[in-house]
């Protein structure tokens, strides 16, 4: 465990950050596993290393190798396997990227690459091998976006990505999003972001007052895959925000042994909603390379969905969807009746 001193000058949230767990032994230690097949995990997090902050690791149950939550976040040797069809940039982003960390793929919005940081990783994430080096919220990014924007007059939305753009310090996100929104060309700013999942305490008092500052509509699309995920925390973050007028979305991947089954998407998506929170997009996985072991068979993904339709009302149902190179939007999948590709 790493024991930092606290100082009132580093919000609480950035003090949480600094006592993440990044160490696999620490972690199975903590969730009372056993850690004898070490070696396995650690030879799959050289690249990608292991990340997850104590509050999602409090979320976790002890002593469960299965745990929904543990699956997302623990490296494993099956990462290391090549399999055909997977790429190291699956949804065409660097070919999409029009100017330093800004990706114009789809008419009327702009998603920029705020920061490469994230506080988990993921190892599923299609993000794992974007190469971020030059890609971060600085005042010279600012003016590109700003230019970006003057020269393409259609864009009118604004999607904050990463990483996750809530890394970044409460000042240099004010900074970012005060200078988008006193852009008259934007109506909505968007932020796709995990951390009032993983991190509830980032939605911080001076966060919420940038977010009520702007005149723009201000949409969160959070990032949750199990309903473990929201407890009483997340669920106080996220009404936090819809006080103040934020409108807040959730997407989700299909995940094999982690979500891909009817009753635990369907809890997911009813949690989600007492969460203030509606389901967006299901995505099915991205074939980047190491996550093919997150993969679930296409058809079973249909019959997964149909049973949810029959299941939820229509609000609760997300939009099941697919990213392609090439495309003008994300794909919906359609299935028929019967759950049948169509
Ligand atoms: C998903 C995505 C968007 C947003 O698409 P919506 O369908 O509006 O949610 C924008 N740009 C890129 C590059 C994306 O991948
Ligand atoms: S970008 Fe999102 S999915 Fe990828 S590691 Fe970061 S938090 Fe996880």
């Amino acid at each position: 465990m790493i024991h930092i001193e606290k100082t009132s000058l580093i919000p609480n949230w950035q003090q949480e950050l600094q006592s993440a767990f990044t160490d696999i032994d620490t972690l199975l230690r903590f969730l009372k596993l056993d850690t004898q097949e070490l070696a396995e995990h650690y030879r799959a997090a050289s690249d990608f290393p292991l990340l997850v902050t104590r509050s999602y690791a409090e979320r976790i149950k002890k002593a469960d190798w299965n745990d929904p939550l543990l699956l997302q976040v623990l490296p494993c040797l099956d990462e290391l396997e090549t399999h055909e069809g997977y790429l190291s940039d699956p949804v065409g982003d660097a070919q999409a990227s029009k100017s330093p960390g800004i990706i114009h793929k789809y008419h009327g919005r702009i998603l920029v690459i705020t920061t490469g940081a994230c506080a988990i990783h993921c190892r599923y994430c299609f993000r794992r091998e974007f190469p971020y080096s030059d890609n971060s919220a600085n005042r010279s990014q600012i003016a590109n976006i700003q230019q970006y924007l003057a020269e393409n007059p259609d864009v009118t939305e604004v999607i904050l990505s990463g990483g996750d753009p809530l890394m970044l310090s409460d000042s240099k996100f004010q900074y970012l999003f005060e200078s988008l929104s006193n852009n008259k060309q934007i109506q909505r700013i968007r932020i796709h972001t995990r951390l009032p999942i993983v991190l509830p305490n980032r939605i911080t008092k001076h966060l919420l007052a940038t977010l009520k500052s702007s005149r723009k509509k201000v949409v969160v699309v959070i990032h949750a895959n199990h309903s473990n995920e929201l407890n009483d925390e997340v669920e106080s973050a996220l009404l936090a925000l819809k006080n103040i007028g934020v409108t807040l979305l959730n997407q989700t991947v299909v995940l094999k042994n982690i979500n891909n089954n009817t009753p635990t998407l369907t809890s997911l998506s009813t949690r989600l909603f007492e969460c203030h929170t509606l389901p967006y997009y299901l995505h099915v996985l991205d074939k980047v390379n190491g996550a093919a072991h997150f993969d679930t068979d296409i058809q079973h993904v249909h019959s997964i969905y149909a049973e949810m339709q029959k299941q939820l009302p229509g609000y609760l149902v997300p939009k099941l969807v697919r990213e392609e190179q090439g495309k003008s939007h994300k794909s919906m999948l359609q299935t028929n009746y019967w759950g049948i590709n169509i």
